[in-house]
């Protein structure tokens, strides 16, 4: 899951960075009004926490533009001062949820997995066949059992699991799995593939590669 994260205040981006790519997200950062506006018009992302005072255009305006582009896509909206005016123009231009600083990151990091949650239509557990996708303790089990996988291996498989019994696109999961600043090979989304594949065969689970298509996640036991 991808997200783009807009704020000015550096060390607070940093920290709010750090903590979502340790949770196996893609995260893009931008700390002006216009750039966030340029990213969000250019690229797909699963959520966007946007700063309500940027340099430049505010992140009220940047949420304007972006709902005046039909995009539904979740946001919280973050502000220094939590005044109840910019509570309601915040909501009121399409906001999902709303945090004042300071924040405690769990708390951050609890709603943007709530968030991304109800834009993916899921719940906190995902289940198929044998595996269990826990999307908060960010892990999965096998029959109970923890399963040992890298965080782009762990996002990988969130995407595949959200569009269980669906063809995902290469070009989805590329979109999805990487920031700009991650250096993606030709063959990075095929090198993740083979390696999550070979940690989930064992366990009665294949991704099935659909020539010209994408992957498509399969149980070893169902019929074909
Ligand atoms: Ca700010």
């Amino acid at each position: 899951m991808r997200i783009l994260l807009v704020e000015d205040d550096k060390m607070l981006a940093d920290a709010i960075s750090r903590a979502l790519v340790q949770s196996a997200y893609a995260v893009d950062v931008v700390d002006t009004g216009e750039r966030a506006d340029e990213a969000l018009a250019a690229h797909t992302f699963d959520l966007a926490i946007l700063d309500i005072g940027l340099p430049g255009l505010s992140g009220l305006e940047v949420l304007r533009r972006l709902r005046a582009r039909k995009s539904v896509m979740p946001v919280m909206m973050l502000t220094a001062f939590d005044t109840l005016q910019d509570r309601v123009k915040g909501l009121d231009l399409g906001a999902d949820d709303y945090l004042a600083k300071p924040f405690d990151l769990p708390e951050l990091e609890a709603r943007v997995r709530a968030l991304l949650r109800r834009g993916a239509g899921t719940t906190p557990e995902m289940s198929y066949g044998p595996l269990t996708f826990d999307t908060v303790g960010r892990r999965v089990f096998c029959a109970g059992k923890p399963v040992d996988l890298s965080a782009r291996e762990l996002a990988l498989l969130e995407l595949l699991l959200l569009r269980q019994g669906r063809v995902v696109s290469k070009e989805h999961l590329v979109n999805h799995l990487y920031g700009w600043g991650d250096e993606v090979g030709d063959n990075a989304v095929e090198v993740h593939v083979y390696r999550l594949r070979r940690k989930i065969e064992p366990l009665g689970c294949e991704i099935r590669t659909v020539r010209g298509m994408g992957y498509l996640m399969e149980r070893l036991d169902e019929p074909q």
